[in-house]
């Protein structure tokens, strides 16, 4: 099982100016940023699955694994447990939204099944993390609740647990590919293992072509954001709704724009998601807060810091999902050049109007110095 990034879907290929490291800080090393560009060793799998779980955009996942796929035949089943022995390759693949939907797709309690995990290893925490905040964001509207299983007593299975259980075969495989990796760079004795081992080792060069531009320019929403919205659909509505604080949810936000806004339409081109937009005119921005996967790329690329995130998440939007307009602008046309610009008070003139007058006068000032200069 090999973990795969695909490029184009990676907030940091949209603009240099991202600043998103959730899959460096999910997988405590194993993927790094080279070049502005997440990259990792080619022999990385299973081990380095906690960025599959992290990654806003679904950049990363895992060969011969979809976690969509697992979520369906999931709740289709009546297994309610899991579990790296079971049905999963590892608990860290699953993300927030994941989890949340998992416990409310279901009529009986899941349980995650920890004792494979280190109490107090960074996978385990990783995990842990998640669980709280999945279990914390459905305490504000449903009663229903994830459980873990870290007492080491192995989870009996049943006879449907067993149907569905990979085949002895298949978890060996893992197992044994798992230690092959860890003990790979130590005791390799043959060429082929050694060639193997350093192949393994090498890190993958990630580059943007001119293929991928169009795919990353598309708006794109992740499987686990439709998920999520199919089964908040599905849950009835609370008597009253919420107000979390914005740092205890890591997977969606509400924004506001300040007057510092100049329009440039930098943020709501950018969106990978399509949350900010605008309308034909430019002359606002429109934001949907279900659609927003908080990447931060609109922070991270706003140069007057215009775009700000709201200190409160109302759980309002997973029931009624609203579009809010953040800014709207006075769209006027350049006496100059006549096209639109965002009218911000003083002249009618568009800013590149204005850089070229700049300009102009700057030669022409020059150009009467020298001429200055040659008539002395
Ligand atoms: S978008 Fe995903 S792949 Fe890219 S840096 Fe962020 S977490 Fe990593
Ligand atoms: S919020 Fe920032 S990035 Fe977006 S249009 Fe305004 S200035 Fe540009
Ligand atoms: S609104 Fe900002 S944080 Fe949310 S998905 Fe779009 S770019 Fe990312």
């Amino acid at each position: 099982m090999r973990l795969n990034l695909d490029v184009a879907l990676c907030v940091r290929a949209t603009s240099k100016l991202s600043e998103c490291t959730k899959c460096v800080a999910a997988t405590d090393g194993k993927i790094r940023i080279d070049e502005q560009l997440p990259t990792f060793a080619k022999g990385t799998g299973v081990e380095a699955a906690a960025c599959v779980g992290a990654c806003p955009t679904e950049a990363f996942s895992l060969s011969d694994f979809s976690l969509t796929e697992f979520f369906f035949t999931f709740v289709e089943s009546k297994v309610r447990l899991v579990s790296r022995k079971l049905n999963i390759p590892c608990l860290s693949v699953l993300s927030v939204e994941h989890l949340i939907s998992l416990a409310l797709a279901c009529e009986e309690t899941v349980t995650l099944d920890l004792n494979d995990y280190e109490e107090g290893s960074h996978l385990f925490n990783v995990i842990e993390e998640r669980v709280d905040e999945a279990n914390f964001i459905l305490s504000s509207f449903s009663d229903k609740r994830l459980e873990v299983n870290i007492d080491n007593e192995v989870p009996v299975a049943s006879e449907e647990q067993r149907d569905s259980k990979e085949s002895e075969e298949e978890v060996s495989d893992r197992r044994n590919f798992l230690r092959n990796t860890a003990s790979l760079k130590g005791v390799v004795k043959h060429k082929k293992a050694f060639d193997e081992a350093v192949e393994a080792d090498e890190l993958y060069e990630f580059e943007i072509d001119e293929a991928m531009t169009q795919k990353i320019r598309d708006k794109h929403l992740p499987d686990k954001r439709k998920i999520l919205f199919t089964m908040l659909k599905h849950t009835p509505k609370p008597d009253h709704y919420e107000v979390l604080a914005e740092e205890d949810v890591s997977f969606v936000s509400q924004k506001f724009v300040d007057e510092s806004c100049t329009n440039c339409q930098i943020c709501y081109r950018i969106c990978p998601t399509g949350a900010l937009s605008s309308n034909k005119k430019f002359s606002l921005i429109h934001f949907d807060a279900m659609l927003c996967v908080k990447c931060h790329l609109c922070h991270d690329v706003c140069e007057p810091g215009s775009i700000q995130l709201q200190p409160g998440f109302e759980t309002k939007e997973f029931f009624e999902p609203t579009q809010r307009t953040l800014a709207t602008f006075n769209i006027k046309r350049c006496n100059e050049c006549g096209n639109p610009f965002t009218y911000l008070g003083g002249e009618q003139t568009c800013p590149r109007c204005l850089i070229e007058e700049e300009e102009a006068i700057f030669l022409h000032k020059n150009a009467k110095k020298l001429m200055g200069d040659d008539n002395e």
